[in-house]
């Protein structure tokens, strides 16, 4: 959006770039050594993956999101980061499904070990909202933070450029705005754009987050940032606040949650939920892990760490039986620790308000409800899980 007859001087730590402004800057991060990831348009969806410049991303494309259901469909105009979230978060490259720990070969009298180098191409992601800023800010603390860190979180993170990308519109099954971290990008993200798109034009607003971001945008083409592009973004950003597809409503949630653990709104879940474990897979701060073993006819034998969920059953197996064998006792669990006893472990929610657990379950188990259902009949009970 050029602007026309602009009085106001340039806003300081902002610029503005045009579509061949952000192919550049794509390009620059290349030249500097990163693996450059952003949204794609792929198998009926918007998914993270490599990409070179602006024509890799899902232009003129939008989703449309509820419980249990995803499509995919044209905008009237070539925004290019014009949808909500999709199935991928970035967890996908952070915090991968599954790595190899190490491998043994048997060679004759001998055996060696081996294991998967880390990673040494820093990432660049491009596009990543506010809600997945703050998730990554979770994990961070759960892997990085305290006196044990993971070196493999630890070698893909560090060094990762992130640039954000500003929501101008709410997907119909976000949250962010109830769990306060939505819709406009706040910190985390070395340059935050917001695509401002109309008649007159389509640029990007790019604000600096950090030193490293005002480098990069040092080695491209932008324009001055005049007060009425940001003018323009934050109209845009009280919009999609305002279009918040779901809502719920935080106040004394731990204590809620816990004072209700026989409530009989577990029952009703449990009658639903197919415990298929979709949503610990789709959601961008859940973390668990298992570690197998497994071997070959040739001699060899390895290790390999792969993303487990707590709604399975042998995910809580202990000696002589599952801790969890009830549908009931996993959703509870999941999402008591979601809302609840994560604040305890982490100081913060383990809900970032993305809302894809609820678009990517089969059933349209929606996170806000449950707790809405809770609140607004509460029962006394006890307090032990
Ligand atoms: S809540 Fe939905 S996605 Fe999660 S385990 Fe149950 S059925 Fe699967
Ligand atoms: S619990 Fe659901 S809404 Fe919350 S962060 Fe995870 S996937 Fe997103």
């Amino acid at each position: 959006m050029p602007i026309e007859n602009t009085t106001a001087p340039p806003s300081g730590g902002k610029a503005v770039l045009t579509r061949g402004g952000l192919q550049a800057l794509i390009e620059a991060l290349a030249r500097r050594g990163y693996r450059v990831v952003g949204p794609t348009l792929r198998d009926q969806a918007i998914l993270f993956d490599d990409i070179e410049g602006i024509a890799d991303l899902p232009a003129g494309w939008t989703d449309v999101q509820d419980g249990g259901t995803y499509r995919i469909q044209r905008r009237a105009d070539d925004a290019l980061f014009g949808y909500a979230v999709g199935p991928h978060s970035w967890k996908k490259f952070l915090h991968p499904p599954r790595i190899s720990l190490w491998r043994a070969a048997k060679d004759r009298d001998s055996v060696t070990i081996d294991n998967d180098p880390e990673p040494t191409t820093a990432f660049a992601f491009i596009g990543v909202r506010s809600c997945d800023l703050h998730a990554i800010a979770i994990q961070d603390r759960v892997f990085l933070s305290g006196p044990y860190v993971d070196p493999h979180y630890q070698a893909r993170r560090e060094g990762a450029v992130i640039v954000a990308t500003n929501c101008g519109e709410a997907g119909g099954t976000c949250f962010c705005v109830s769990m306060g971290t939505g819709p406009k990008a706040d910190s985390g993200f070395d340059i935050a754009l917001t695509e401002l798109l109309d008649e007159t034009g389509h640029v990007f607003l790019a604000e600096i987050g950090s030193e490293r971001g005002r480098g990069v945008l040092a080695e491209i083409p932008c324009d001055p940032a005049y007060h009425e592009h940001v003018a323009a973004a934050d109209q845009l950003l009280a919009r999609t606040a305002a279009n918040m597809g779901r809502h719920m409503q935080t106040d004394d949630i731990h204590s809620l949650l816990l004072g209700n653990l026989e409530h009989p709104r577990w029952d009703d879940v449990a009658g639903r939920c197919l415990t298929c474990g979709n949503c610990t897979m789709v959601c961008p701060t859940c973390f668990c892990t298992s570690v197998e073993d497994t071997s070959d006819l040739a001699g060899g034998a390895e290790r390999s760490r792969r993303w487990d969920s707590c709604f399975t059953e042998d995910f809580s197996y202990l000696h002589g039986g599952s801790v969890r064998q009830t549908a009931r006792s996993r959703y509870r669990q999941w999402m008591t620790h979601k809302l609840a006893t994560w604040i305890d472990q982490f100081g913060s929610s383990g809900c970032v308000g993305c809302g894809r657990c609820i678009t990517w379950c089969p059933v349209g188990i929606d996170i806000t409800e449950e707790v809405r259902d809770i609140r607004e009949h509460p029962t006394a009970s006890e307090a032990t899980i």
